[in-house]
């Protein structure tokens, strides 16, 4: 299987053959149909997969479609430097589209993360608490979100962000698509996994 049987938009080609990537790996192949069919995901997999450009991808074909200013992807992590890894290969794979990504997390001052939402972004990757702080101020409008991705799910339990968690879906629009992705499925994650997805594919390497 070739990347060029999902027809991803040329930009996004493009970004693929920039960041050498030949073959789809297994979860890419499994992953970007369903998510490209705008249908929610239960994805069980570990990075090192492919994981991240699974659902980057078909996120970017997606946007691409038609850009706003609103922030239309959301993409929640446990970590900063997951959130930095998921924006990094957000710019090399989109960087011939002109979708805008942005990370928003704690630790760090907040100037630069209200600048770069005030210039406008198309995607943002968050870490919990300071998202849910930002939104708490109304410095963050999630009111346009389309797609959501709750990354490394299970970490996020075992790191006790899931209260933070569901104070931020009440703020993200029922009306969604939703993909989440754990290494392991504890009841906790599992419960908040039925919640949240509507009718979804199960994906599994
Ligand atoms: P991830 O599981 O998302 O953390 O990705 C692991 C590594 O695999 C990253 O360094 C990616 O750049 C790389 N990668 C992802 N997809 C492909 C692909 N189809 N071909 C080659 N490398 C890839």
């Amino acid at each position: 299987m070739q990347f060029e049987q999902f027809s991803f938009d040329p930009r996004i080609l493009s970004g693929i053959n920039s960041a050498g990537y030949t073959t789809p790996t297994p979860i890419q192949q499994q992953a970007i149909p369903v998510v490209l069919k705008q249908h929610d995901i239960l994805g069980l997999a570990q990075t090192g997969t492919g994981k991240t450009a699974a659902f980057m991808l078909p996120i970017l074909q997606l946007l691409s479609a038609e850009p706003s200013r609103y922030i239309r992807a959301l993409i929640i992590v446990p970590t900063r430097e997951l959130a930095e890894q998921i924006h990094q290969t957000a710019k090399d794979l989109g960087k011939n589209t002109r979708l805008r990504s942005t990370t928003i997390y704690g630790g760090v001052g907040k100037g630069a993360q209200l600048n770069a939402l005030r210039r406008g972004t198309d995607i943002v990757v968050a870490c919990p608490g300071r998202l849910l702080d930002l939104l708490n101020d109304k410095l963050i409008d999630l009111s346009h979100v389309e797609i959501l991705v709750l990354d490394e799910a299970d970490h996020m339990c075992d790191m006790g962000f899931l209260p933070d968690i569901r104070r931020i879906l009440k703020r993200v629009p029922e009306r969604r698509q939703t993909l989440f992705f754990a290494a392991t499925m504890q009841d906790e994650i599992r419960s908040l996994a039925n919640n949240i997805l509507h009718d979804p594919v199960t994906v599994q390497i």
